[in-house]
């Protein structure tokens, strides 16, 4: 692991993972076991983040199809759009439809 190379700028010595509450949310932190100095990696912020918005999506949404000319449309909640990323042009939804079971699969592509 990378990141327990990271050295303290204060000691010098290798930071440890260490595990950090912020708003009721366990985070990973590291932390220098000498002057307990704590940081976060640009990795560590970045798996904080997606945590931290996972937590906003809820794990169900009940919608209404939307008639769009000859088509049927979804609208996604702001928080779940945000967390996929469906404002990039690049995103690409994979519809799965399984009947026998009742339920359309989305996944990110
Ligand atoms: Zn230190």
């Amino acid at each position: 692991m990378v990141n327990n190379k990271r050295l303290c700028v204060n000691c010098n010595i290798p930071m440890r993972t260490t595990m950090t509450s912020y708003k009721g949310i366990e985070l990973e932190a590291l932390q220098c076991p000498k002057c307990q100095e704590k940081i976060f990696t640009e990795d560590l912020a970045k798996k904080a983040i997606a945590k931290l918005e996972a937590r906003r999506v809820e794990t169900e949404y009940l919608k209404n199809p939307i008639k769009i000319g000859h088509s049927w449309g979804l609208t996604f909640p702001k928080e779940v759009a945000r967390f996929f990323q469906l404002e990039n042009p690049k995103t690409k939804l994979k519809l799965h439809p399984h009947p026998e079971q009742g339920k359309i699969e989305i996944l990110i592509a």
